[in-house]
């Protein structure tokens, strides 16, 4: 079994890093298992953030390292805040969600999408890219306990039912991350992937 650094501090994230690799034979430790700092991310898009956080980890632990950078892109805020979602919701969500419900509902519009741009950095500061989206719909009432994040509010496009209800065993198959990942896993099966966008 293989093992790759995850560049991450998000527990969310790792765990949900640690289900797709596991198909993958490959087991994760996590930049905040190292101690190694979080880089800030000064990027303009997904992509660029997700490249500067795998290559700080990459280089740092002397070891391949995988990082994504993601986020929720909302129609009725001018698809913000997109590489800001994290900042936000500054860690209260329930207020974040009840801004973006307001939003939506004065304009009437309710379309939402989650991004994820996932970078392999090598220790000699290269990087490999794979982006993936999921689109949907904000929800009119937070729902839904599993997850993080955004979850409660983000329900996926040909569901009726919250990320956060729908769970894991669903979200690992359809989500932003799941597709960003089929992308990596068919490039680390030596086979052509798309650039990223
Ligand atoms: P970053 O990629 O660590 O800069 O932060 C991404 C932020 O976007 C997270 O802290 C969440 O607020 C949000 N986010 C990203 N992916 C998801 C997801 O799968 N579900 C819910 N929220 C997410």
């Amino acid at each position: 079994m293989r093992k790759f650094l995850i560049a991450t501090h998000n527990k969310g994230k790792l765990v949900e890093f640690a289900a797709l690799l596991a198909p993958l034979q490959i087991s994760v430790i996590s930049a905040g298992d190292l101690g190694l700092p979080e880089p800030e991310e000064t990027g303009t898009s997904f992509a660029e953030n997700a490249q500067l956080k795998a290559r700080a980890a990459a280089t740092a632990a002397n070891m391949p390292a995988l990082a994504d950078d993601s986020g929720i892109s909302i129609a009725a805020l001018e698809n913000g805040p997109g590489i800001f979602s994290a900042r936000y919701a500054d860690g209260d969500y329930p207020s974040a969600f009840a801004r973006i419900i307001a939003a939506a509902q004065q304009k009437d519009e309710w379309r939402a999408r989650f991004t994820c741009a996932l970078a392999l950095g090598q220790p000699d500061g290269t990087t490999a890219t794979y982006v993936g989206h999921a689109d949907g719909v904000i929800a009119k009432v937070p729902s839904g306990i599993k997850g993080f994040g955004y979850d409660p509010i983000f329900i996926p496009l040909g569901y009726s039912e919250t990320y956060a209800e729908l769970g894991g065993s669903v979200k690992d198959k359809i989500s932003h991350r799941a597709k960003a990942f089929e992308q990596f896993a068919l490039a680390l099966a030596g086979i052509t992937s798309q650039p990223a966008d």
